[in-house]
């Protein structure tokens, strides 16, 4: 029996005149995330991918699996594959379903009919083909409003397809179809969360990252390429930045009063964020925050952080409890990494007493007494690149 894996897309199918090239982004991430588990054909037709397998020896489970961390696609099924003829489908629905069938105690069949060209219209479908698997399965009672089990028949260009199980996919649009940002990316739990959500609309996520040797590890900054490769998952490949900022911090220290630490550090931050968002194309820049998680947090000093930003901010968990943000790390298995006991250049010279509501021309005042270009071209001109790409 052949057996195959139909994609059927969300949001992606009300694009209209754009769908085409949603579509394409879709079909080169999903050629792109089944590398290494043998050779498949993709194909589209009506909304729906079908990926057929080329190889005999492939695991379809496998691939499932990763079709379920593909952002763009809104469910997915395994498939069977018949000819367009009903005694075909009625002998491999049998066949395919049997062990789903015989675990379950009610059930409907829905049929889809695309290729109008087929004798049977759907509703004929369902009552022979229902008929058929009562007297087959007498166990099954047919419910039509809530079955356990749906069997679908979809009847398509070139073949006929049967299945029962529609597993929800990971939503959102194709990476990539939204253009490019560049993620804030710290040890925490936040900021990787913050990326895979900006990731599920499409953006294509770079990411930067401060340290501070040696007040920061290289074990701290390892954890967080760690975070970057376990994000490819669900973001594909990911150009990771990481910038030396310690001159930076202690400029900080010795010239700022101490209650505005933190909030000069941010600014200073999304300066140098922008400007390597502009060489490497990104559009905004994505932050963990989340109002009124900390005092860095507060909406005055957010609104100080984003007095120095040209190209918009977005912060996905901004409206999101702590436990809210926990549970979507444990999903994405971000979260067990992020809670690795290491410093991050945020909690080295911490303000005792940090400003909660800052007014932005203390701020500014306060910065402005020290000349921090220098240190910022340094900052950019040292920084290494690196990437991430899925599978490592
Ligand atoms: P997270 O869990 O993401 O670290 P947080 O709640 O600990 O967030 P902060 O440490 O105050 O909050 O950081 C706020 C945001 O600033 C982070 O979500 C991240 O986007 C950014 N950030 C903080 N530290 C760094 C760093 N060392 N490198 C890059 N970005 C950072
Ligand atoms: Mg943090």
């Amino acid at each position: 029996m052949k057996e195959i894996i139909l994609v059927k897309y969300g949001e992606m199918a009300l694009k209209g005149l754009n769908k085409k090239t949603f579509e394409d982004i879709l079909i080169k991430n999903i050629k792109r995330r089944l590398k290494g588990l043998g050779h498949f054909q993709l194909t589209s037709a009506q909304s729906t991918t079908y990926i057929t397998p080329l190889d005999e020896d492939i695991e379809l489970e496998d691939v499932a699996e990763r079709v379920g961390k593909i952002f763009g696609i809104a469910a997915y099924c395994r498939a069977c594959v018949c000819e367009k003829d009903f005694a075909d489908i009625t002998e491999k629905s049998i066949d395919y379903l049997s062990e789903i069938l015989t675990g379950a105690k009610t059930f409907k069949v829905a049929a889809k009919r695309s290729d109008k060209a087929f004798p049977m219209k759907s509703p004929e479908i369902c009552a022979e083909l229902g008929g058929i698997l009562l007297e087959r399965f007498p166990h099954l009672t047919v419910d039509v409003k809530e079955p356990e089990i749906v069997v679908t028949v979809e009847i398509r260009d070139t073949n006929a397809y049967i299945h029962a199980e529609n597993i929800k996919g990971a939503g959102g649009l194709p990476v990539g179809s939204s253009g490019k940002a560049m993620l804030l990316l710290s040890g925490g739990i936040d900021s990787p969360v913050a990326g895979y959500m900006m990731a599920k609309r499409g953006v294509h996520i770079s990411a930067v990252h401060y340290v501070s040797p040696p007040y920061t590890s290289d074990r701290a900054q390892l954890k967080v390429e760690q975070l970057c490769q376990k994000l490819t998952d669900y973001c594909g490949g990911i150009a990771f930045y990481c910038v030396p900022f310690t001159e930076i911090q202690e400029a900080i220290k010795d010239n700022c009063p101490e209650e505005f630490f933190t909030v000069i550090m941010r600014r200073l931050m999304m300066e140098i964020a922008q400007r390597i968002s502009e060489k490497e194309g990104c559009l905004a820049l994505i932050t963990g925050e989340s109002v009124g998680q900390v005092a860095s947090q507060t909406m005055a000093a957010i609104a100080c952080t984003d007095a120095v930003c040209r190209i918009p901010v977005f912060r996905p968990c901004v409206g999101m409890d702590k436990t809210e943000i926990i549970e979507t790390a444990r999903k994405i298995d971000t979260f067990d990494t992020s809670v690795l006991p290491y410093e991050d250049c945020c909690t080295v010279f911490t303000p005792r007493h940090p400003k909660v509501r800052p007014r932005l021309e203390d701020i500014e005042k306060a910065q402005n007494s020290f000349d921090f270009e220098p240190l910022i071209q340094k900052a950019v001109e040292g920084t290494e690149l690196k990437t991430f790409s899925f599978g490592g």
